[in-house]
């Protein structure tokens, strides 16, 4: 396999251009490509191009554009993940696998048991490397669309817009270790149906807001029988849901 390259812009076949210097150091010095190396490059508007290497030098990297390819590799399920804010590294962690993983969305979400509350400024500046990580997720992993990450939302505002936006083709899931039914016990979600999938902070969701959740017309479900880090949590559920329903 080529390496993968995300670029932020239109391309197309024949055009020449020049690698973003933030990836050249990537390029030359980790992967240590060289001219007439093959890359493949996608900018997230569908599809890849495969491309070659014309020149390389310190200061650019040029690029031909070859050919358009028609690929895609995005699962049949429609999940956005409401992930409850959690420590950096997990955050990071969850993010990174939940893209190769195939959800669609992620909305991290501050709740009453986050041990992380972010201000303003810092809730940016995590946005913006949430976003770089899920390029590289997305480099490595072969999905040409960039799932975004949503700006972070209280649960109780999340949970009024979901309320309001609610349809017949929705599935909303809320993890819950304590509750009796699993994901195996729901059918196959209608191809265009939304599923929205709600995973608790360390300390799990308070009672109140587990009452929250109900009331909006979330069903809670169990993974087994034992307790599972928030992150563990995370990444079962969407493979799980993989397995049962989508392209695992
Ligand atoms: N004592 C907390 C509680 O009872 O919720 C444990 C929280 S757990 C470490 C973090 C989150 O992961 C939970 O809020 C829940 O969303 C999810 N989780 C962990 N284990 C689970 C399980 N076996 N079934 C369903 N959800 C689980």
């Amino acid at each position: 396999m080529p390496p993968r390259f995300y670029i932020n812009k239109a391309i197309d076949t024949g055009q020449v251009i020049e690698l973003p210097c933030d990836t050249r150091h990537y390029a030359t010095r980790v992967l240590r490509l060289k001219t007439h190396d093959k890359i493949i490059l996608f900018n997230g508007m569908g599809g890849e191009f495969s491309a070659n290497i014309i020149n390389i030098k310190k200061s650019n990297i040029k690029i031909l554009i070859d050919q358009h390819h028609d690929s895609e590799f995005e699962s049949p399920l429609n999940i956005e993940l409401a992930q409850a804010i959690c420590t950096n590294e997990k955050m990071d962690w969850i993010i990174q696998k939940a893209v190769e993983l195939g959800v669609t969305r992620i909305q991290p979400i501050s709740t009453n048991r986050s041990v992380v509350r972010l201000s303003a400024e810092r809730v940016e500046k995590r946005l913006r490397h949430w976003e770089k990580t899920i390029v590289s997720a997305c480099e490595q992993c072969g999905r040409n669309h960039l799932p975004p990450v949503l700006s972070v939302l209280s649960l109780a505002d999340w949970l009024s817009n979901k309320k309001t936006e609610q349809g017949d083709q929705q599935f909303n899931f809320m993890l819950s270790p304590t509750t009796e039914k699993t994901l195996s016990n729901y059918p196959r979600p209608a191809s265009d149906a939304k599923i929205l999938l709600a995973v608790g902070p360390e300390g799990g969701f308070t009672s109140e807001e587990e009452k929250n959740f109900l009331h909006t017309g979330f069903t809670p479900v169990r993974l087994g029988q034992r307790i599972l880090r928030t992150e563990t949590a995370a990444m079962a559920a969407v493979a799980a849901m993989q397995t049962l329903w989508g392209d695992f």
